[in-house]
């Protein structure tokens, strides 16, 4: 009978791999263009006689960075080796885990296959992986992208000669160093992410340069591993510059915005041109102009479009306020909003009309060709709902942040949602008007407790001066931030309403249920600066068992639009609809709310 070792022996064998040694030595493996040194100083890398990686490292500390759990030296001192003419494995059975290095060599590319297990108990601090560690020389002066797991690029930055130190870029699935003698492109497995990191400074000594970098997933217990893929792609060819040309074969020559466009319209006129030259190459310069838009060859966007008559005012009236016209004909095109961020939108209604698909942030598919031709088209669209608030992202058509009212913006307190902070800012008036903020439990007006890590403003809802401030205040965010459509009038975060006699005789259920006393509140508000702003909306929050049933006596104001958020306390069950036994009550609650005015949920435009 064969001993469990020869069967081993005899696997290995099978898979072409030698016997086991006990292995000190570096292990070289070359196949094509590819040579690789595994050893103490991690994947050293050679591509023709060019070096690519000057090693790496991977590292599992103890908490606060007290020691080692898991690293490569420690790894390649206790290593069993395997190798064969292709590939290597190291492992090795620590103290307190376990560390396997498998590295694969082909013409094509190099794999390099991590493995790392923590004993189960424990304690681990921060981990720590640099697959490559690619020398400064080779990539300074090039550029480094990121990539999603889709393909696109999400990120690109030059390599400055300077160093940076730390996170050059956002982490993602893929690495591409360009530099005009080649493209170092690294792949992960899944998992985790890879990100840029700039280590040339002194503490990283000889082997500072540009780093793959990232965590290391451990679950105590189980192993772990991570994968990344290099490979060397030669540059591309310069990309020849292709022609773009409307249906009867006239250049386009310019695209044109207004002398003194607004930066959407200039932003909107910049994103049609970066698109042009992505499909085609051609870069088509962006001119502004006085009145003379409008000629063959053509690109008008924005106003300048209807100052040259090519969209009318008229026709871009009942598309109030997001929507736009695409108008495309044999020689000549223009795209209008209704207003400069519906522009916006139009310019990508456009380049979707050129064949590129926009899936989600970062994610968009875009067609090459030489000779691209603008089709004649003619849309007139408006988004669906008027509130879009969801990744913010212009080509899918959502609410941009910068149409969102923001005390920040103007160096002030405060937000969207709980906007209270704003409103009646309580370091300005609590000492003189105590009673403009939320009676508390002790008996006292709202105060800071010294030892508390959060502090909610809440305010006295029904104080006529509170409406009052809190009216003007809004009126001057108004003013200051005038091309933006969505203010907050909202109660500060948590429970400290105020529980004033006034306040109660508000609420359905005093103390408990108090919807109407908040848009008692957000309703004379709302008729105040309706009067100055009547296109501008106020957003408030149906949110917890608070407010998030519907008034009974008041009803929001036309300029009052409910966030209805459903959130335990009447919504327990995220994974089904409000149908679920457990979301019963937020179930009723936004029911009634449709009923007492759906438009305040949501409105179609
Ligand atoms: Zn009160
Ligand atoms: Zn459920």
């Amino acid at each position: 009978m064969k001993s469990p070792a020869t069967i081993f022996v005899g696997c290995l064998l099978l898979a072409g791999l030698a016997p086991t040694v006990q292995g000190i030595e570096p292990i070289e493996i070359e196949q094509g263009m590819y040579r690789v040194v595994a050893g103490p100083s991690g994947v050293v890398v050679y591509h023709g006689g060019t070096q690519l990686s000057l090693g790496s490292y991977f590292t599992v500390y103890k908490p606060d960075y007290k020691g080692n759990i898991v690293s490569i030296g420690e790894l390649w001192k206790n290593a069993a080796v395997t190798r064969g003419p292709n590939r290597m494995e190291a492992r090795a059975d620590l103290p307190e885990g376990r560390a396997r290095l498998r590295v694969e060599v082909t013409p094509d590319w190099i794999e390099v296959e991590v493995g790392i297990s923590v004993a189960a108990g424990v304690e681990f601090g921060p981990r720590e992986y640099a697959a490559f560690q690619i020398p400064p020389d080779l990539v300074v002066g090039g550029t480094v992208e990121v990539l999603n797991a889709a393909g696109s690029v999400t990120e690109s930055k030059p390599v400055p000669a300077t160093p940076t130190r730390g996170g050059m870029v956002r982490p993602g699935s893929m690495l591409r160093f360009h530099t005009a003698d080649r493209v170092i492109e690294i792949r992960t497995g899944g998992g985790t992410n890879v990100y840029a990191f700039d280590a040339r400074v002194e503490q990283y000594g000889k082997r500072g340069g540009l780093w793959v970098f990232s965590g290391l997933p451990v679950a105590p217990g189980y192993e772990t591993t991570v994968t990344r893929r290099l490979r060397v792609i030669p540059p591309p060819e310069p990309r020849p510059v292709g022609t773009a040309v409307f249906q009867d074969g006239t250049p386009v020559a310019r695209v044109v915005i207004r002398e003194g466009a607004t930066e959407r319209e200039q932003f909107a006129a910049e994103e049609l041109v970066a698109y042009i030259e992505k499909i085609c190459g051609k870069r088509i310069e962006v001119r502004p102009i006085g009145t003379d838009a409008g000629r063959p060859g053509d690109l008008a966007v924005g106003e300048c479009a209807v100052s040259a008559g090519l969209i009318s005012r008229e026709e871009l009236a009942p598309l109030e306020r997001d929507g736009y016209v695409v108008r495309v004909t044999s020689d000549r095109g223009a795209v209008c909003g209704w207003r400069d961020l519906g522009t916006t939108y139009g310019v990508y209604a456009l380049i979707r009309q050129l064949g590129i698909t926009f899936y989600a942030p970062g994610c968009e598919a875009v067609p090459e060709t030489e000779a691209l031709t603008i089709p004649a088209c003619d849309l007139r669209k408006k988004p669906l709902l008027e509130f879009r608030k969801m990744t913010q992202n212009l080509k899918l058509g959502h609410t941009p942040s910068d149409d969102l009212g923001n005390p920040r913006d103007i160096g002030e307190k405060g937000g969207l949602v709980h906007a209270a902070a704003y409103l009646v800012p309580f370091d300005r008036f609590h000492e003189e008007h105590p009673e403009y903020f939320a009676l508390q439990k002790d008996g006292k007006r709202l105060h800071r407790h010294p030892k508390a890590t959060r502090f909610d403003v809440h305010l006295c809802l029904s104080n006529p001066d509170v409406q009052r401030v809190s009216a003007e205040r809004l009126l001057v965010l108004m003013d200051k931030q005038p091309d933006r459509t969505f203010f907050g009038v909202s109660q500060g975060d948590g429970h400290a309403w105020c529980r004033c006699e006034e306040c109660q005789a508000l609420d359905t259920v005093p103390g408990k249920v108090m919807t109407d006393r908040l848009i008692t509140y957000v309703n004379a508000i709302a008729r105040f600066v309706a009067v100055k702003h009547p296109e501008k909306q106020i957003l408030t929050l149906a949110y917890t068992k608070a407010t998030s049933p519907p008034p009974i006596r008041v009803k929001p104001e036309p300029n009052v639009m409910v966030q209805f958020c459903p959130y335990p306390g009447r919504v327990y069950c995220q994974s089904h609809f409000f149908t679920c036994e457990k979301n019963v009550g937020g179930y009723e609650d936004i029911q009634g709310w449709f009923k007492l005015a759906p438009s305040r949920l949501f409105r179609m435009t």
